[in-house]
């Protein structure tokens, strides 16, 4: 697709490393499947793969992660 921030590249499949912060936790996400712009760099995630990386987000903190860099992994 065309990209949504440069509108001069185009994005490919690609995968990238998505760092969240929330409250005190900060979370690293590697390997999430991404439309990346190759013009910009700009990442693009799928409605699917975002609410994953928020839920997952969410279990961390609930777990009481403070820090933390895992594999992305697609929800089931
Ligand atoms: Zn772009």
């Amino acid at each position: 697709m065309k990209c949504l921030i440069c509108r001069n590249g185009e994005t490919r499949s690609g995968a990238v490393t998505v760092p969240l912060e929330r409250g005190g936790m900060t979370i690293v996400f590697r390997e999430v499947p991404a439309q990346v712009c190759e013009n910009c760099g700009e990442a693009f995630h799928d409605e699917a793969v975002t609410a994953s990386l928020l839920q997952q987000a969410e279990q961390a903190a609930l777990a009481g992660v403070e820090i933390d860099v895992r594999r992305f992994a697609v929800a089931a």
